[in-house]
């Protein structure tokens, strides 16, 4: 066994929970990526605060996966470890209408609980398949909604294994944004205020929310979501569609006929075929529109011709 195999190990006790050099496209809803070098599974802070130590020591790159929802993983994977917060990452409790929540927990889950306890302001999230940390750091939304709405503070582990705790302010919540993307914050809990809402009506509005995207988006196919960030007072899709996009291919990515700022991959497309792809498509709405369209869609690993 090699040296950080070894101290993986002593880190996680349960071998089983660590994986080596495992296709990351198992693991992402576009059914793409290469290996990473390590995924594991961490179950409890300790552990968290362990794994960060040996990545700095041994000078290893940290990734952290959620449900792989947002993600385009290179075609080569990533070197270092790859972290999936589980175990009591994923709790989620209410105490009055504020929730304490985990950073692994799903947003659909923490939606449908939320109703279940006439809890609402987060029904939006009903069809977001991602989870609670990564939403955070995005500030996902969707039909009006969006985290930054019922976030009060954010729990956050940073690369050198400090905790901090974050106030909205702080956080710097934006448009698809906040001021976490591109550093080693980690969130692993969040506290949201909600309010007290009839579960009929909730129910109502996310049978909706879900019955709206079966009729718009390409849900046969796997799919990142919207690829590109809406700009100012447009819409990324009616640009590409307008761009005469929709159906465009590169190897079995296609921009989809159903929803233009979605890519789908019709069987064994590569990362290198998407971002192809989305370079055709961000060149050519530039070209015909002047808007530089910017990647919602999070890119791992090498990206030789896209530059997001
Ligand atoms: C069909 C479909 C529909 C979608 N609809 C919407 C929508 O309506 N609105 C919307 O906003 N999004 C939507 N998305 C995109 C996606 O679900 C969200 O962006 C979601 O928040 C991503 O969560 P995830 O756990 O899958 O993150 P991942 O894809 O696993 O990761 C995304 C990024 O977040 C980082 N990350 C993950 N967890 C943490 C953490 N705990 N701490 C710090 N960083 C972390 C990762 O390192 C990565 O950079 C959709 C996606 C699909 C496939």
């Amino acid at each position: 066994m090699s040296p950080i195999a070894e101290r993986l190990r002593s880190i996680i006790r349960d071998p089983g929970r660590i994986r080596r050099d495992e296709p990351l496209k198992r693991h992402t809803t576009f059914r793409i990526g290469g290996p990473a070098d390590y995924l594991i599974q961490v179950a409890n802070r300790q552990e968290l605060s362990g794994l960060l130590r040996l990545a700095g020591e041994e000078s290893l790159p940290v990734y952290i996966l959620g449900k792989g929802s947002n993600l385009l993983v290179s075609d080569e994977g990533v070197r270092g470890l790859v972290l999936s917060l589980t175990g009591e990452f994923g709790h989620l409790a209410l105490e009055g209408s504020t929730v304490r929540v985990g950073g692994g927990c799903s947003l659909p889950k923490l939606a449908h609980q939320a109703r279940k306890s006439g809890l609402g302001g987060i029904e939006f999230a009903c069809a977001i398949p991602g989870t609670v940390g990564a939403g955070v750091v995005i500030n996902a939304g969707a039909h009006g909604g969006d985290l930054a709405q019922v976030v009060k503070e954010a729990t956050v582990i940073w690369g050198d294994g400090r905790l901090e705790r974050l106030s909205p302010h702080e956080i710097g919540f934006g448009y698809r944004s906040s001021r976490l993307q591109g550093t080693s914050a980690i969130v692993v809990e969040v506290v949201m205020a909600l309010h007290p809402a009839g579960p009929a009506e909730m129910q109502e509005a996310m049978r909706h929310h879900l019955e709206r995207r079966r009729a718009t988006q390409p849900l046969r196919y796997p799919n990142a979501g919207s690829v590109f960030k809406n700009p100012p007072g447009d819409h990324a899709g009616r640009l590409i569609e307008q761009a005469g996009l929709k159906g465009a291919r590169e190897g079995d990515a296609q921009v989809s006929a159903k929803h233009a700022n979605f890519i789908v991959n019709l069987g064994q497309a590569t990362a290198k075929d998407v971002l192809t792809l989305m370079d055709r498509v961000r060149s050519t709405v530039q070209q015909r529109f002047g808007v530089l369209l910017e990647a919602e869609v999070k890119i791992w690993g090498q990206s030789p011709c896209f530059l997001p």
